[in-house]
């Protein structure tokens, strides 16, 4: 039997001193509580308690290649050994900035920071610095970080709460935001072109910007009706509006060229983070050089004590190396599409309404019996109680995926890895009514 006692210890003398026991909000909600890990190796994660856990949330997301890959680990070793940080220019830099360039579409110029949450925000003053307007759309359900502009319209109780589709109701998330932060965005349901049309035909004056994941992966893991993303091109050219493609998911899983190159709808701007550097903190705001030269000619500013260390560079060059080299992604897509249909399957047999939705390399599984989702709000319906018994009966089995349902492949999974996931989670839906 799964037992955690050495975890609940140990939270409880983290929250002595940190606040809630945890350094990001989303680690309190693991099963049955906060965990504290020793290591982790390839397609497995190891806690204090000697649990082994089958790894699906791989950091949210960033562990493409698995936990610990070897040549990562040295390279970083190696380049780490010439220095940390230089507060100027390194050679691998400039390596990395052309290796993006070369694979991403929209990147001709770019700049590398910490995290995603604050390349969106270089990405919103790049786009109002330009178009000489203030607000952006965005759509509900869509993450884009947790500061203040984009930390509303994500914890919405029910569809009947937010509301009109024209005009939804957006809560904050946090307390603390600036008032004015709810003033710098306009919201919509998302993959609803007909709406967007309309209201960037009515506010276009005012928006600089459209910021979308190219795949809806924060909510469920939805993908744009056919004609959505060019749709959002379309109005981005003819209004004077940046698009914005926050690939901090998408970026390197879906493919090495992004969700623009798989979708063939490139944006102005976008930002790439979590899997670009198998768990190192960075970013990189990429776009094409009529948006980008304002960072260039310094009119707007962009800085950062951190950015591009040589650790973090890199991090980076050695997964795209491995990535480039070994091209795993016919092998992510296999395995996550067994993986989602011998989920159906288990749940076909055993009676449970499980949706598995998504593209193999990322899917979500929850439980419902309406019709797949096309925006957040067909999300809102899915039955979070039955989720939950479900995540903690796989954890306490030994496999572990993140609470909101959303699995995540890496390049360390085996075959046998997706049959044994499959097989758990069989037994775990038959023990449920
Ligand atoms: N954008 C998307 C689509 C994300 O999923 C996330 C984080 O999960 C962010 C932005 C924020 O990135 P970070 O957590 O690196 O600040």
């Amino acid at each position: 039997m799964t037992h955690y006692t050495e975890s609940a210890a140990l939270l409880e003398r983290a929250k002595k001193v940190l606040a809630g026991g945890v350094s990001s909000e989303f680690r309190k909600y693991n099963h049955p509580h906060a965990i504290f890990y020793t290591h982790g190796k390839g397609s497995r994660i190891y806690d204090v308690d000697g649990n082994e856990y089958l790894d699906f949330t791989l950091s949210q997301g960033p562990l493409l290649l698995g936990h610990s890959h070897p040549e990562v680990l040295q390279a970083i070793h190696d380049y780490s050994e010439q220095g940390q940080l230089f507060a100027g220019q390194h050679h691998k830099e400039i390596e990395l900035a052309e290796k993006l360039a070369g694979l991403i579409p929209s990147a001709d110029l770019m700049r590398f920071c910490l995290d995603g949450s604050e390349a969106v925000q270089t990405a919103f003053r790049v786009a109002r610095a330009k178009t000489g307007k203030t607000k952006f759309l965005r759509f509900e359900g869509h993450y884009h970080g947790w500061l203040d502009n984009v930390a509303w319209g994500l914890s919405t109780p029910s569809v009947e709460a937010l509301g009109d589709r024209e005009d939804p109701n957006v809560y904050p998330w946090s307390a603390g935001l600036a008032p004015n932060s709810r003033d710098e965005f306009i919201i919509l349901p998302w993959n609803d072109l007909e709406l967007v049309r309309k209201t960037v035909a009515e506010h276009h004056h005012e928006l600089a910007a459209i910021i979308t994941e190219p795949i809806m992966c924060n909510n469920g893991c939805i993908l744009p009706q056919d004609g959505f993303l060019q749709g959002l091109r379309d109005l981005c050219d003819q209004y004077g509006m940046a698009l914005i493609f926050d690939e901090v998911i998408t970026g390197f899983r879906v493919s090495l060229k992004g969700a623009q190159d798989y979708f063939g709808i490139t944006p102005d701007l976008s930002i790439f983070a979590k899997a670009i550097a198998s768990g190192y903190p960075i970013s990189a705001i990429v776009g094409k050089r009529a948006w980008m030269q304002l960072i260039e000619e310094a009119k707007v500013i962009h800085a950062g004590t951190m950015n591009a260390s040589n650790p973090t560079i890199a991090a980076a060059l050695a997964t795209i190396q491995v990535l480039e080299r070994d091209q795993p992604y016919e092998r992510l897509y296999r395995f996550g599409q067994k993986l989602m249909t011998g989920l159906e399957q288990a749940a076909a047999e055993t009676g449970q309404n499980l949706r598995v939705q998504g593209l193999g390399p990322m899917f979500h599984a929850g439980f419902t019996d309406q019709p797949p989702a096309t925006d957040y709000r067909g999300t809102l319906g899915y039955n979070r109680v039955k989720l939950a018994k479900f995540i903690a009966g796989m954890h306490d089995r030994g496999v572990r995926v993140i609470g909101r349902g959303l699995w995540y492949i890496s390049a360390a999974h085996t075959e046998e890895d997706i049959d044994h996931a499959i097989k758990t989670a069989r037994e775990v839906l038959g023990s449920e009514e």
